[in-house]
């Protein structure tokens, strides 16, 4: 039985791929230190044989006996708001955190795939973004944190590669949703699908004419697979090329949600990128792989999630608090 970590297990990504894993009859060694992953959403696995719940952080040194053949590093702050919060452990999941993975692979002679991030490209200037575009990062923006994390990320994991030899895997993710998400996270879906159920007005930013495409997590994490089990060590876009406004996004939650409220508009974001679109030529010619999940439907999957919470979880419109982690 062939057996893997994966790091920042309770999160939204993360969860999912422990569901898929399992699935596909690995053992499954789950990771996360709970900052902003939730138990809720992996204790339906708790009882499985073959699962496994590490309360860790994969910023300090990892132990993981036994054997290991893969390792996927999914931890990380993933939103806007959750950098500002937590910007010191962005940085260091993105650089120790994948030290240690690193470490470990080299160690257990374990494959690596990295969660890297359309965040590489920054506000970018060329579109569709393809691999071989470089970016257009402001290093010391409130996006900084996570971007430049990311890319240093994508640097050792190369070097580990190039260096040590070890087998690496990077995906670069583009906007990905469904079931799980944080509903008070920032992110523009559940904003939007929170705002409707609360019986709020939608908060677009800006004029709403910045683009974003929306990828359904089950092909994503169907992509991430086939890029590990692929011997591609370059950095593969993984995403959903059909691109649309933050305005008409905005309206087709209206449409889904029946909501009566109306679109209000807010201040854009410092360095909210402009438009964001994946070319994923790469992903279609070396993995075979393509998204398979219209919008329409994925939209509809993550409403009926969203409306299935509780209105205790709706209407917790704080954040943890960070404050006791939140120290270098
Ligand atoms: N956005 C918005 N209203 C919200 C939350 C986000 O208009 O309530 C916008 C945000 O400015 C950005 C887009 O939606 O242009 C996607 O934001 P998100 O934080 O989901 O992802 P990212 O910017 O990292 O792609």
């Amino acid at each position: 039985m062939k057996r893997v970590l994966i790091t920042g297990a309770a999160g939204f990504l993360g969860s999912h791929l422990c569901d898929y894993f399992l699935a596909k009859g690995y053992h499954v060694i789950a990771m996360d230190n709970l900052i902003t992953g939730d138990l809720k959403n992996i204790e339906h696995l708790m009882p499985e044989e073959h699962f496994e719940f590490y309360h860790h952080d994969v910023s300090k040194y990892v132990h993981v006996p036994g054997e290991l053949d893969y390792i996927l590093h999914f931890a990380s702050p993933a939103s806007p708001i959750d950098y500002l919060k937590i910007p010191i452990q962005t940085l260091k999941v993105g650089s120790l955190g994948i030290h240690n993975c690193l470490g470990l692979a080299r160690q257990k002679g374990a494959r690596v795939l990295i969660a890297s991030t359309s965040e590489v490209y920054g506000d970018p200037m060329v579109h569709p973004q393809t691999e071989s575009y470089w970016g257009n990062v402001n290093p010391v923006g409130p996006r900084g944190v996570y971007d430049e994390a990311k890319r240093f990320q994508e640097a050792i994991t190369m070097a580990y590669h190039t260096f040590h030899g070890v087998e690496t895997r990077i995906a670069r993710i583009f906007n990905t949703y469904g079931p799980r998400m944080r509903l008070n996270d920032g992110r523009v879906l559940p904003a939007f699908i929170g705002q409707a159920l609360r019986g709020e007005d939608l908060t677009v930013f800006g004029d709403g004419s910045q683009t974003r495409s929306f990828c359904y997590v089950a092909d994503l994490v169907e992509g991430l697979y086939r890029l590990l089990m692929s011997d591609y060590a370059e950095p593969v876009n993984i995403g959903n090329p059909d691109e649309i406004t933050i305005a008409e996004f905005a309206e087709e939650i209206i449409k889904l949600t029946n909501t009566t409220q109306k679109v209000v508009y807010r201040d854009l974001p410092v360095d909210d990128p402009k438009q964001r679109q994946p070319d994923i030529t790469r992903a279609r010619e070396i993995l075979g792989w393509e998204p398979k999940v219209s919008r329409a439907e994925g939209l509809k999957i993550t409403y009926e999630y969203f409306k299935s919470l509780t209105s205790e979880e709706l209407y917790k419109s704080e954040h943890k608090s960070f404050d006791k982690y939140n120290k270098a």
